[in-house]
């Protein structure tokens, strides 16, 4: 299957053995993973951000129920909202989630704004657990006729020792344990040299959701996204 496709079964996948009730997606673009996401019944509250609202615009009416959705009875818990909004800025609306994962979005930020994401996503959103996939630079030399970065738009692509070092210290920072891992294969023979195509780190967090309850209370005051769209199935 695809690179992308692979990226979503794994958040997938963690979603039907964890079963989380909030999840919250940054960088979600047009909405692929989310409307994935909303046939598990587990969830409660499903929200996307991104920093560009014509995008999300485009595609968002396709997370809309359809009317078959209403004979599935565990629907009416669902709600979906989508915000356009940067994850370097901080919205109260997004505290204490069960899950935030963020898909192919921290090669899109200035190495400043990484600071900010990992700050604003674990120092203040606080959630449960962590998702982060990222392009792996050593796996580079595999991709055939790839000059420079996979993407034009990305700042950096980090090899496994680059994003191990931003993950072990975000643990640190902001008490999480991680689980480094990722997804597609190498050829043959050359896993253990190159690593996965997309480096992911699954992060807990330490003491799981009491945590969120540590935060300084003045916090509770920020909101700085727009919701753009919204639907109580
Ligand atoms: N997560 C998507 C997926 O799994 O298919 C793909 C992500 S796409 C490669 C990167 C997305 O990050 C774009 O939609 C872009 O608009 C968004 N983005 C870039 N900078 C951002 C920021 N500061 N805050 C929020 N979203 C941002």
């Amino acid at each position: 299957p695809a690179l992308h496709r692979q990226r979503h079964q794994f958040i997938i996948d963690f979603v039907k053995m964890k079963k989380p009730k909030k999840v919250l997606d940054l960088g979600c673009s047009e909405c692929v993973l989310l409307k994935k996401l909303k046939f598990h019944r587990e969830i409660e509250l499903l929200v996307g951000v991104d920093i560009d609202g014509v995008q999300l615009k485009r595609k968002m009416h396709g997370l809309a129920p359809i009317s078959t959705d209403y004979l599935q009875p565990s629907y009416d818990q669902l709600c979906i909202e989508l915000y356009q909004g940067s994850v370097t800025q901080k919205d109260a609306r997004l505290r204490g989630f069960d899950l935030v994962t963020s898909i192919e979005l921290i090669e899109h930020l200035t190495l400043a704004d990484v600071e900010l994401f990992s700050e604003v996503v674990f120092g203040y959103l606080t959630p449960g657990a962590v998702i982060v996939s990222t392009p792996n630079s050593d796996f580079n030399p595999c991709l055939p006729g790839l000059v420079g970065f996979r993407h034009r738009d990305h700042k950096f692509e980090w090899s496994r020792a680059e994003f191990k070092s931003w993950a072990m210290k975000v643990c640190w920072q902001y008490g999480y344990v991680v689980e480094l891992t990722g997804v597609g294969q190498a050829p043959p023979g050359q896993q253990e040299h190159v690593g996965f195509c997309s480096q992911v780190g699954v992060f807990h967090r330490l003491g799981g959701q009491e945590g969120y309850n540590m935060i300084d209370e003045d916090a509770e005051d920020v909101f700085s996204y727009t919701l753009l769209y919204s639907i109580n199935y």
